[in-house]
């Protein structure tokens, strides 16, 4: 590729828009254009690292015996509202109606399509196990998409779901996607921790998070040195809520469909972080109502389940609740259930005086949760901290940030069950197929590379998922000898299987320069004088600017 030809238009400001890095050196160096918010267009540079980053994936997934396909981007309502997810999915779903006024959404994962894609089809258990997988974009309207593609709103996912005939054969499914996904974050030359993972929205038990160890990282992590635990906060946090005694043991928090975490309620109302939580919950008529306190420790981390029907009572001081466009008692739709959102000031009082109710615009006023309702869970949630105990094993646990590159998942039967995806085994007697779902975030893996790999200069691609290899790079067009020295190792590293870009362009060699390490080639072939009158090629890496100096004729061999 000559670099007069190719589409990769530079910025030399970074973007007021752009927060974090990945963002600022994709948008600078003609990686990526934005669309809308949270959709982009993958200029040929992104997708040559995309369709690398997509190969890796795939021989991964081929290796343990998944089986590509594609499945429809548009799907059908009905399948959603069989698995109870049409309504928990809530906004973040992307809705539309055809002309005859039939619901459909844009997927944002497959489960309902793939379980109902095989459901008629998988009838005895020879046909088991299975692994089917795809790689498309996914939708997903974000409460706030940001940080480039690191949060998007159209993304491309690998998702790979297996069906099993037990529980035992789900273990080997999913041990070998946990062992694959290492593979390809390994492949792509990512630094990244597997975590325990709360199974979140999705439902079912036995999760782990592939999370990419970076500073800009949405997700906080607990590690410990003296063992193999690794926990996503969220998750580690979650010790036992304490029930006093006369609560029915039903009322304990327990994962549920359409669990949202307090960082979405507080993301969706624009609220900053408060510090420590208090949860309180209260048996109504109409579910549980919790009510935060502020306290110590950041809301964001804090998770807190709501019964389908729950409401949620969220505070936060007067200024930020004006700033989001609510009030004290505002109560609107959050995609779960309602919120009430009830100002610091008043968080005390409203114990006595506010709760809500799981209707529409309706709350209670001048209740007293001691008499009109009965107290279910008291507890303080403290999160882990650097240097606490490992629940494992006792050693001080270190903490970092991660960005969520991927997810394995136990569904067991979830999904089939409310499908009805069953097998015929060995005695004739019908089962519910037992399934997994495993899923890569392709452009956000991108992303995160970049958030790990980069300096002042640009960024420095991982070898494994470069868009090229190395930028051949005449100091001086105009000077023939450097131009046909260039043209020739051009042509030979292009013969030797080498991805090079030759930069031919009329700049002057300090741009050309600056370019190239903005982009991030692996390598810098220079052709300057010197190559030409004493037979010495430059090759610089981008990665610690190692210099090597090699006769042309060697050159090919050298950067091969
Ligand atoms: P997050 O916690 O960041 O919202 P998630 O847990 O909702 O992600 P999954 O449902 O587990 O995401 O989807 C599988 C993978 O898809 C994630 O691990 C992530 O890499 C990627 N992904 C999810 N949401 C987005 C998004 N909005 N933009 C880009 N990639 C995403
Ligand atoms: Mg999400
Ligand atoms: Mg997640
Ligand atoms: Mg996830």
């Amino acid at each position: 590729m000559r670099a007069s030809q190719l589409y990769a238009p530079t910025l030399r400001e970074t973007p007021a828009e752009a927060e974090v890095i990945s963002h600022q050196l994709m948008l600078r160096a003609g990686f990526i254009r934005k669309a809308a918010g949270g959709i982009y267009n993958y200029l040929p540079l992104a997708w040559r690292v995309l369709k690398k980053i997509e190969k890796i994936v795939r021989e991964e997934m081929d290796a343990k015996g998944g089986q590509e396909l594609l499945m429809p981007i548009v799907l059908p309502a009905e399948m959603w509202q069989e698995t109870g997810r049409w309504d928990v999915y809530g906004d973040e779903m992307f809705r539309l109606k055809d002309r005859h006024g039939r619901d459909f959404c844009l997927g944002p994962t497959h489960e309902e399509m793939v379980t109902t894609l095989i459901r008629d089809e998988v009838r005895s258990y020879r046909q088991l196990p299975l692994m089917l997988y795809q790689i498309q974009n996914k939708f997903r309207d974000e409460i706030r998409p940001r940080f480039g593609l690191m949060r998007g709103r159209e993304f491309i996912m690998k998702d790979l779901y297996s069906f099993d005939r037990d529980e035992a054969g789900l273990d080997e499914s999913y041990n070998k996607m946990y062992d694959a996904y290492s593979r390809v974050f390994t492949r792509c030359g990512l630094t990244f921790r597997p975590v325990e993972a709360d199974p979140g929205a999705i439902g079912g038990k036995g999760s782990h998070e592939f999370m990419v160890i970076a500073d800009s990282g949405e997700a906080a992590i607990v590690y410990c040195g003296g063992c193999d635990y690794a926990a996503n906060v969220e998750k580690a946090e979650l010790h036992p809520l304490e029930a006093p005694a006369e609560a029915p043991a039903e009322l304990v928090l327990k994962d549920t469909p359409g669990t949202k975490t307090i960082a979405a309620v507080a993301e969706f109302l624009g609220l900053p972080a408060a510090k420590t939580v208090k949860t309180l919950a209260y048996l109504t008529d109409k579910g549980l109502v919790f009510a935060l306190v502020r306290g110590d420790h950041d809301v964001n981390e804090i998770k807190v389940q709501n019964a389908v029907g729950a409401i949620f009572l969220q505070m936060a001081d007067e200024a930020s609740l004006a700033a989001a466009g609510t009030s004290p008692g505002f109560m609107g739709p959050i995609g779960v259930k309602d919120v009430i959102v009830v100002a610091d000031a008043t968080v005390m009082k409203m114990y006595n005086t506010v709760v809500g109710a799981n209707e529409p615009d309706r709350h209670y006023v001048n209740v007293n949760p001691g008499r009109d309702f009965k107290p279910a869970v008291v507890a303080d949630i403290r999160l882990i901290r650097e240097g606490d105990p490992c629940p494992r094993c006792g050693e001080p646990v270190k903490t970092a940030r991660g960005i969520e590159v991927g997810q394995v998942f136990k569904l067991y039967t979830k999904y089939s069950k409310a499908l009805n995806a069953t097998y015929l085994d060995e005695n004739g007697q019908e089962q519910t197929i037992v399934m997994g779902t495993y899923g890569i975030g392709v452009t956000r893996t991108m992303a995160a590379a970049i958030e790990q790999n980069n300096d002042a200069n640009g960024i420095i691609w991982p070898a494994a998922i470069a868009p090229f290899h190395a930028a051949v790079i005449p100091v001086n067009n105009a000077d023939q000898g450097q131009r046909e020295l260039a043209e020739k190792l051009y042509a030979e590293l292009a013969a030797a299987g080498v991805e090079v870009v030759l930069d031919d362009r009329d700049e002057r060699a300090g741009v050309k320069f600056k370019d190239a390490d903005l982009i991030g080639y692996p390598l810098k072939v220079t052709i300057g004088a010197k190559a030409v009158s004493e037979n010495k090629v430059e090759v610089k890496t981008r990665r610690g600017g190692e210099v090597h100096f090699f006769p042309a004729e060697e050159a090919v061999e050298g950067i091969k």
